[in-house]
């Protein structure tokens, strides 16, 4: 039996026992947005997946402590070392402070992941808060030797870093290669060569973001901020780094180079991407307009959607498939998925009411419960086997099966022993709601509920059945809701203490 988490580390290319650095503790960062737009469902799938490794790693019993970034300055419009601040941008177009925009934007992110049920990090760091940090570790590089400065700005020697150090180990470039692939460096004269990547940029006059340092009024370049934050909160070697698999080059590369360069340690054990989700097969970006926004998804609101779907059916719709293997966004495969979180979730109501009972005539049956252990093996197997949610998902099934044949009466609960049946149950509800995270998704218009229970309030007065109209009464009032006889109605009230 596969009980032991494996995870497929981006680094060695390989799946591998998970093996934290310093069990039960586990430091994970996970790169976050940049606050300068809406957070469209391309981006919320990646923060899922990583809430799912969350979730799954804390129910194993480890003790995560989750770092989950903001990035507010330096990354710039081209993802590389030119172009405006994607926040400055904004800012000058909306003629706001950048840090209205960042507050706007991250107000928006922590919006979105709530409605998702995506957890919250233990600590969300921010680059314009680490500034100092990062002047040191800028520092730091220039001293070693693999960092250099020209005109105020301070840029990362790779082809030095290289002669000591394997530049491109996590996204299998070839230094070489990359250069001969870089003919000019674009207007980037400064730079000693193409690759080298910048650690701090000089602020021409009309960049509102700026900072004081050794070598400039200016800010730093993006890829420092997550070696900064993630070393300072977890420590020069830590367990898991994430991020989408775009980030994988070159952010993530330049990460390490800057980490190792500093410190002399690689930095990260285990390296976890989650895969894009995509639109006709096309990586769902905002660039490329073929990205939607949450609320766009709750309304049907988008020229791409047939109709409106709730978050949980979207949770549900992408935890469907492993977070390593790209998502392709459809109608139908929503349609389904709409179905399919339904019929789990009325499991999980029906796992909460279901009571054991005995019966007299029925006795245990061994191969009874060892099915239902053998299911429950299926659902760690395929949550150790890399956090295969999809896998997973075809196995709490084959529990909700059981589950349902309780209910119809078809197995009897004798059958399971009571040791059994509420293992059943509480594996049904944990692995739903705890791991997966997904909630029931509670009828919103409570008049409407309460306008039938008065129906039948109505209809009991009218027969004169008074112990019905009593018993109604008394357990909406367990409810806080009052009823009230009018004269040619009934209305109702929440109860006042
Ligand atoms: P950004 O705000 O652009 O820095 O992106 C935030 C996170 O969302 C990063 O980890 C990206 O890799 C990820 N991301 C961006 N587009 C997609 C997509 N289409 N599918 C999955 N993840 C994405
Ligand atoms: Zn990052």
């Amino acid at each position: 039996m596969q009980n032991q988490l494996r995870v497929y580390n981006s680094l060695s290319k390989k799946k591998e026992i998970f093996e934290p650095i310093n069990p039960p503790f586990v430091g994970m960062y996970v790169c976050g947005p940049t606050v300068y737009s809406d957070v469209h469902l391309g981006n919320v799938r990646t923060f899922l997946s990583f809430d799912i490794i969350y979730r799954y790693l804390k129910h194993l019993g480890f003790k995560v402590r989750y770092v989950r970034n903001i990035t507010d300055v330096g990354h710039l419009e081209s993802d590389s070392d030119d172009g405006e601040d994607k926040i400055g941008k904004k800012a000058k177009l909306e003629n706001l402070e950048p840090m209205e925009i960042v507050q706007r934007y991250t107000n928006d992110f922590h919006r979105v992941t709530a409605q998702f049920n995506i957890l919250d990090p233990d600590i969300e760091p921010s680059a314009t808060g680490h500034i100092q940090e990062q002047i040191k570790m800028i520092e730091t590089l220039i001293e070693k030797g693999f960092a250099y400065e020209v005109n105020g700005s301070v840029y990362f020697d790779v082809s030095k870093y290289n002669e000591t150090e394997k530049y491109g180990i996590l996204s299998g470039r070839v230094l070489e290669e990359l250069m001969a692939g870089s003919r000019t460096l674009d207007g980037q004269e400064e730079k000693r060569n193409s690759v080298d990547f910048a650690l701090w940029k000089k602020a021409s006059p009309a960049h509102i973001m700026r900072w004081k340092s050794p070598w400039s009024i200016g800010f730093p370049g993006w890829h420092l901020e997550c070696s900064v934050m993630s070393t300072k909160y977890l420590g020069n070697a830590f367990d898991i780094h994430g991020g989408g698999m775009d980030l994988k080059f070159p952010h993530h590369e330049c990460e390490i180079a800057q980490c190792v360069g500093a410190t002399g340690k690689q930095p990260v054990k285990y390296w976890l991407h989650a895969n894009m989700l995509t639109v006709n097969g096309q990586k769902m970006s905002k660039s490329l307009g073929n990205s939607f926004l949450p609320h766009e998804l709750f309304a049907g609101s988008h020229d791409l959607l047939k109709e409106p779907y709730s978050p949980m059916t979207v949770r549900f719709f992408m935890l469907q498939s492993h977070y390593s293997s790209t998502l392709d966004f459809s109608n139908d495969a929503l349609k389904a998925a709409a179905k399919g979180y339904k019929k789990m979730i009325n499991g999980l109501v029906l796992a909460k009411q279901l009571k054991f009972h005995e019966d007299a005539s029925v006795e245990m049956q061994e191969k009874t419960i060892e099915q239902i252990k053998g299911i429950i093996d299926n659902c760690y197997r395929a949550l150790n086997d890399d956090f295969n949610t999809a896998q997973a998902i075809a196995q709490i099934f084959n529990l909700l099966k059981k589950i349902n044949s309780i209910a119809t009466g078809n197995l009897k609960c004798s059958e399971l022993g009571k040791e059994t049946f509420d293992l059943l149950m509480s594996t049904y509800v944990t692995l739903v709601e705890d791991v997966l995270g997904l909630q029931e998704e509670k009828p919103s218009n409570i008049s409407g509920m309460i306008d039938i229970i008065i129906d039948l309030y109505k209809k009991a007065k009218s027969a004169k059945d008074y112990e019905q109209v009593d018993a109604i009464r008394a357990s909406l009032k367990s409810h806080g809701v009052v009823l009230k006889d009018m004269k040619e109605t009934v209305g109702w009230a929440y109860e006042e203490l």
